[in-house]
């Protein structure tokens, strides 16, 4: 008899030991599964699965927090601190229901979510008989109690049995036994929980707790190991992109001239270089004595590749090339035998290929080429133009001479042809001063060294000069000028605007060959604004060239169709000259009917003030 009684005790115990060994050894399985499962979302059901499986729950649910970009567990401001990650063991309309369920954290999981303890109840019920099974009550004084029974178990000030649950939801699976661990990271930060449940009471063990505590541990590396190896995908895919898409060609070499990696627009430079016969051969020759010099000696490389690139079209492109050597640790390439392995910073050093950049400067060299192209051209047109001034002077001054001398009666009369030749060459000569001296302003402008003297000028006087003095050049026209006030004090050049009012004045009498009223108003409606506007009624400006009419050499088709001489610098230079005042000029025009031009100068209020004060003084 005691015999039996010894065996039966012996077998039960052989048999628990049994199961234990069988859990562990699941458990060890399982270990090995999650620290190669990579894919969160399978990892999270195989855990869930896994904890039913060894301990007997019936459900899993898995809840988690969320983290931040940096992998850290936050707080949401809003909503709940943990989510439902994945629920095993449940029919489909319960879990769409623990979708739903807020999970704060209260009651009986209070210590799990944020003491990071766990928690077995032996029958769920027991807590929460006195508000009925299925009730809950969400109270705030219950919840606060609840609070409270949590810290104190966290704090080993009261025993499990004093736990309060602030209930089981209604929808909520029959839950009597309960076992919850928390998933601690691997600085013991709460990531989440493992609850599982099962509909009769006194089910799970302290065994099954500590297994429960193992796999949570398990399970929380698992996961942080997912989140690195996804994160590190992610950067790995980033820096790929950022590699591929680099402007310039990037190749990565080994020391034996060979292409590790080479990046989008380093195979399309490559593939041009090849469409030339041996072209192959050529670039491994080309870079394998800089990859020796670079990874032997440690230092840059730069060296500029011409190539035909386009045989038909004779298309060269120039590259300018830098070598330089890749440092990269020897381990991350070739496994190193422990016999040679040197120390870390040793390993660092190592050059263990180079990195070829290939950088395409065609088009700045040819913008370079365009620009020193374009520096030559100014300096030769301020060369010729000042050259011209003093011979097309003496040849001005010596046809008036001679016209005015011998209207004097002085020397032989001239015939009339003589004096028609005479009065051509001095019109002539004047045009080309008047092209020489504004050629020599246009490069002036470009080079940046055309310099105005600000003055208080009285634009009104200045403007009643220029109408009077153009007045006498035309009969067909009639110049008005319609003036505010008497006087009107502006600091600017003076001498450049009487020349800007005499090409935009001289426009409107040139651009008008049947004659005419040109109209001239100067306003001072805005604030620290003066405003000049010419209005004529002569041909215009058709539509289409507007928008370039202030270009250089700019000039409009009907302006040469109709036979007015021009050079078409004028307006570029009023521009300019009235933007360096800080002014601005436009235009309104319609082809056939007429144009007004339009120049607004600030004034400073004191300016005028103080100018004004002195005039009325004078
Ligand atoms: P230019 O008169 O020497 O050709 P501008 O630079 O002064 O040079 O003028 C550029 C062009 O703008 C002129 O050739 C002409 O086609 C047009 N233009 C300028 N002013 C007028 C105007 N008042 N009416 C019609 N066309 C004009």
């Amino acid at each position: 008899m005691k015999n039996n009684v010894w065996l039966q005790r012996f077998g039960k115990r052989r048999q628990s030991a049994e199961q234990s060994a069988h859990k562990f050894a699941a458990l060890y399985k399982v270990g090995t599964a999650l620290s190669s499962e990579l894919d969160e979302k399978k990892l999270l059901y195989l855990i869930a699965e896994t904890a039913c499986k060894l301990t007997g729950a019936e459900m899993a649910a898995f809840t988690l927090r969320p983290l931040n970009e940096f992998g850290q567990p936050i707080t949401p401001a809003t909503g709940n601190p943990f989510y439902l990650a994945a629920v095993v063991g449940v029919s489909p309309q319960q879990e769409h229901f623990f979708q739903q369920m807020s999970f704060k954290g209260e009651g009986l999981l209070a210590p799990i979510f944020w003491e990071g303890v766990p928690v077995r109840i032996a029958d769920v019920l027991a807590h929460t008989h006195a508000f009925g099974v299925h009730h809950h009550d969400m109270s705030p004084e219950r919840i606060k109690a609840a609070r409270q029974a949590a810290l104190d178990y966290a704090q080993g000030r009261i025993t499990k049995e004093k736990l309060l649950s602030v209930g089981v939801p209604e929808n909520h699976p029959v839950v009597r036994s309960f076992l919850g661990v928390p998933l601690l990271d691997r600085s013991s930060v709460v990531r989440g929980g493992l609850l599982l449940g099962r509909s009769v009471p006194d089910h799970f063990t302290e065994e099954d707790e500590a297994l429960l505590l193992g796999l949570g541990t398990q399970a929380a590396i698992a996961l942080d190991n997912a989140r690195l190896y996804h994160s590190a995908y992610i950067h790995a895919l980033e820096t790929d992109a950022i590699f591929e898409h680099i402007a310039d060609g990037v190749m990565l070499m080994d020391v034996n001239g060979c292409i590790l990696r080479e990046n989008q627009a380093a195979r399309h430079i490559r593939e041009l270089l090849q469409d030339e016969q041996n072209h192959r051969q050529e670039i491994t020759a080309l870079l394998a004595g800089p990859i020796q010099s670079a990874t032997t000696e440690r230092r840059d490389l730069n060296f500029t590749v011409t190539a035909v690139v386009n045989t038909s079209s004779n298309e060269v492109r120039e590259y300018m090339v830098n070598v330089s050597p890749l440092h990269l640790p020897k381990a991350s390439i070739v496994p190193m035998h422990p016999r040679n392995r040197t120390t870390m910073e040793e390993q660092s050093l190592m050059a263990s290929g180079a990195v070829v950049v290939w950088h395409d400067v065609t088009e700045t060299r040819r913008l370079m080429a365009y620009a020193e192209a374009e520096q030559l051209k100014d300096e030769f047109i301020t060369i010729a133009a000042h050259e011209l001034r003093t011979p097309l002077a003496v040849l001005k001054g010596f046809a008036q001479t001679l016209l005015v001398q011998t209207a004097r009666g002085k020397g032989a009369e001239l015939a009339e042809w003589q004096v028609e030749a005479l009065q051509n060459i001095d019109q002539a000569t004047s045009r080309m001063v008047d092209l020489a001296s504004d050629l020599l302003d246009v490069a002036r402008l470009q080079a940046g060294s055309l310099l105005l003297h600000f003055e208080p000028v009285d634009l009104i006087a200045l403007l009643k000069r220029v109408v009077t003095r153009l007045q006498v050049t035309t009969e067909c026209h009639t110049l008005t000028l319609h003036i505010f006030t008497d006087h009107f004090v502006v600091d600017i050049d003076q001498q450049r605007i009487e020349q800007v009012l005499t090409n935009i004045i001289g426009n409107a009498i040139k651009y008008s060959p049947l004659g005419g009223v040109i109209q001239i108003d100067v306003d001072a409606q805005q604030q620290n604004t003066v405003l000049v506007s010419v209005k004529d009624t002569g041909i215009g400006i058709p539509e289409q060239q507007q928008g370039q009419i202030f270009g250089r050499f700019m000039r409009a088709d009907n302006a040469l169709n109709e036979g007015i001489a021009g050079t078409g610098l004028g307006l570029y230079l009023c521009r300019e000259l009235v933007e360096r005042h800080g002014g601005h000029t436009w235009f309104e025009s319609m082809e056939g009917e007429g144009s007004t031009f339009y120049l607004s100068f600030p004034v400073s209020s004191s300016q005028k003030a103080v100018a004004s004060a002195e005039l009325s003084l004078s």
